[in-house]
């Protein structure tokens, strides 16, 4: 049995008090927290780290916008700024397989810090929310942890976009998680120096890759079959030809996947090569024994390329990501939990607070959108049971697997950000509860904000 110790009672400080605090800062948090300033409402935006932006610059992920295609349609809004906006400020390049921009994941520290800023945003980083402030089943803010010990945050709204439902858990909402024997793999992410660059895409063009090669090694990918052909920056080869030499342990047949810029100054970025089966995202155990076993695995798949791909000889490590990269881990139970069918067959609702094209990836299945299919995203998906005036934006969200196989994608986190952000502004406006908010009148902010909702 756990030994567990009392902790006494104490007077905690209200360092500050907000309209609406958001809690994390990716594509959902950062998305949430403009829109909601940008609807007038007073933001502070609550971060653990000491940078806005999420995985994309906490972890590397910098493929925004990869699934884009002539006929991808899309909501626009604040995830289409973003890419605009990095590309703006010299943050982005061309992406490899896409009609996108590839965001600069150290670059977009900058383009984060600019936005948050110019929206008037209240920005408190290195802050870690460790408990809600409850009143009933009414949230009214958060006790934060940091190098200053413990303080309180107070709000009329709070938007939990910590990925994890971290305030929602806490605050007593149902969550569900993925078994572990299913949970999507984490990955230990990690960009290059040293490539030649012309050599390594004169050897992608003798050997171009395609979506189809997904489905070698340890998985297989279950495609529509119009992606099969389609090219994609995958890496495969370079690691079957290690293992077959010994020099990757046979059992590390997992390594494999894209890379995703090659700079001309020889950068090579967002390599998600290191796929972790097992890794439990909210068990600090669990996070500490694969950080470090995806840094063992990573510097494995660079010997690998070293050894075994043209322009890589000379590669490498210039940096990992700052943490470890969790893509499945808690999701609430919301009012509406979206369905695989949602996901597939365009689905649509009456609380449409923005689209996404029709781009699932994840659980072994890519489907890319080249078609201009796209779903609607609910409001509801957004709300937790059982708590009040709290919503959650990014990959959190209700829904089963599939659904979450489609909405934890980066720009559909945007989506249900700025959603939650107008939502939370208007029900303070209002003076009413988060789930009461007039629906009408958060889609017309939403469009007067360039989202498009049907
Ligand atoms: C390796 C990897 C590759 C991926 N590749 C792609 C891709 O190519 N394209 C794509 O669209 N998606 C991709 N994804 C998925 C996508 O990155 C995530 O689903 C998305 O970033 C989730 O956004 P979010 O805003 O919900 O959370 P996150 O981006 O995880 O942001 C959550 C933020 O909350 C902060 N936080 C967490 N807990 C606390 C706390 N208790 N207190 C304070 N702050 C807290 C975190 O530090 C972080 O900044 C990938 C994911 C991974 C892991």
């Amino acid at each position: 049995m756990t030994k567990h110790i009392h902790e006494p009672a104490r007077e905690t400080p209200v360092v500050h008090e907000a309209d609406v605090l958001v809690v994390g800062s990716g594509p959902g948090g950062l998305a949430a927290a403009l829109a909601a300033a940008r609807a007038g409402a007073r933001v502070a935006l609550v971060e653990r780290f000491g940078c806005f932006g999420g995985n994309i610059t906490v972890v590397g992920v910098e493929g925004f916008a990869w699934y884009r295609h002539e006929a991808t349609v899309e909501a626009g809004g604040i995830g289409r700024e973003f890419e605009d906006r990095a590309k703006a400020m010299g943050a982005a390049v061309p992406e490899s397989q896409s009609l996108s921009y590839e965001l600069d994941s150290e670059g977009f520290k900058l383009v984060a810090d600019a936005l948050v800023e110019e929206a008037g945003i209240h920005p408190m980083l290195h802050r870690q929310f460790v408990a809600p402030v409850m009143e009933g089943d009414t949230i009214r803010g958060i006790v934060v942890e940091s190098k200053a010990g413990r303080e309180a945050i107070l709000a009329r709204m709070v938007i939990d976009a910590t990925g994890d439902a971290d305030v929602a858990h806490r605050a007593g909402a149902p969550t569900i998680k993925t078994p572990l024997e299913e949970v999507q793999a984490a990955s230990v992410m990690f960009h290059l120096a040293g490539v030649e660059k012309a050599r390594f895409m004169a050897g992608v063009r003798a050997d171009p890759q395609t979506y189809k090669d997904w489905s070698s090694g340890e998985w297989v990918v279950e495609t529509d079959g119009k992606e099969d052909d389609m090219f994609s920056p995958f890496l495969g080869k370079p690691f079957e030809t290690a293992i077959r030499d010994g020099v990757i342990p046979a059992h590390l047949n997992t390594i494999g996947g894209t890379w995703g810029a090659v700079h001309d100054s020889g950068e090579m970025t967002y390599m998600n090569l290191v796929h972790l089966a097992g890794c439990d995202g909210v068990d600090p155990d669990s996070l500490t024994h694969f950080e470090i076993e995806g840094r063992r695995q990573a510097m494995h798949a660079i010997e690998a390329l070293r050894r075994y791909t043209p322009g890589c000889e000379n590669v490498r490590l210039r940096n990992f990501g700052m943490s470890i990269g969790i893509r499945d881990s808690r999701k609430i139970d919301a009012l509406y939990n979206k369905t695989e069918e949602d996901v597939r067959q365009e689905g649509r609702f009456g609380d449409s607070i923005g689209i996404y094209a029709e781009f699932i990836d994840g659980y072994g299945v890519l489907i890319i959108p080249t078609t201009g299919r796209y779903m609607q995203v609910p409001f509801r998906a957004l709300l937790p049971k059982g708590v009040r005036n709290l919503a959650v934006a990014g990959r959190a969200i209700g829904g089963d697997k599939m659904a979450h196989a489609a909405t934890r994608n980066m720009a559909c986190c945007a989506v249900t950000g700025q959603g939650a952000g107008i939502a939370a502004a208007l029900a303070v406006r209002a003076g009413c509860e988060l789930a009461a908010v007039d629906i009408s009148a958060v889609q017309g902010e939403l469009t007067r904000q360039g989202v498009r909702i049907d």
